[in-house]
């Protein structure tokens, strides 16, 4: 498996690329509209073809290269069902299995950040991948106070979907604000300072106390989100 991670600086925003060596198929997860060229520049360098292009969920921080990058190569786009995107050319569900060669990515539905938030699942070599969006920050969880955002349901998402995978497993997630690029399962249980919570009611308060102001770009990103990166 082929697994590079290119960082958007004026949203923090991590975009994955993920492909399988043998059929040189991939898929970009998060992609940001500004970085377009960039990436089939990288997809050019390693002689992929680029089949998706998966989106955790309707970003309000950025605009999705979604759309841009179908136009320049034909890719199919993925959002999940619970997504308002009426241009998206197909929806997914919790555990539907979206294959890229002999790759296998699962999207689990991890809600509560958004209503159509999603994480996906990739196992490859006996080590389990998980691309986390905006549900499993490191060291963070994505907020909960806007887009449907729910903290009790993201409790769930958290501690009943993705901490149940090995702790082993590499978090990857879709913003980092502090340089970290990586961690593991085991690591956000431990030291995750969200996580370390008596029960959910307790999770709740904490997320729903965070007083944090809306992204600069909300009013634009969210619509245009909606309409594959049209303005
Ligand atoms: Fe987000």
């Amino acid at each position: 498996m082929i697994l590079e991670q290119f960082f958007e600086k004026e949203s923090s925003t991590y975009t994955y690329l993920i492909a399988d060596e043998q059929s040189a198929k991939a898929a970009l997860i998060d992609p940001v509209l500004e970085l377009s060229e960039f990436y089939i520049e990288q997809l050019n360098a390693r002689g992929l073809t680029l089949v998706y292009v998966l989106d955790t969920h309707t970003h309000a921080d950025h605009i999705s290269a979604n759309g841009k990058l179908r136009e320049l190569s034909g890719c199919t786009t993925y959002l999940g069902e619970e997504s308002h995107s009426e241009c998206i050319d197909k929806k997914f569900h919790h555990k539907q299995l979206i294959k890229l060669g002999n790759l296998n990515i699962t999207a689990l539905h991890t809600p509560g950040h958004t209503d159509d938030s999603y994480s996906f699942h990739v196992n490859n070599d006996k080590q389990d991948y998980l691309f986390t969006g905006d549900t499993l920050l490191i060291n963070g969880s994505g907020r909960t106070d806007f887009q449907q955002g729910d903290a009790g349901t993201q409790y769930h998402s958290i501690f009943d979907t993705l901490l149940s995978y090995p702790d082993s497993s590499i978090v990857l997630p879709g913003h980092d604000y502090h340089g970290q690029t990586q961690s593991t399962v085991a690591n956000e249980r431990a030291n995750n300072p969200r996580l370390q919570v008596k029960n959910k009611e307790a999770y709740i308060e904490l997320m729903n106390n965070l007083k944090l102001p809306n992204p600069k770009l909300m009013d634009i990103a969210v619509p245009a989100n909606q309409a594959c990166g049209k303005l």
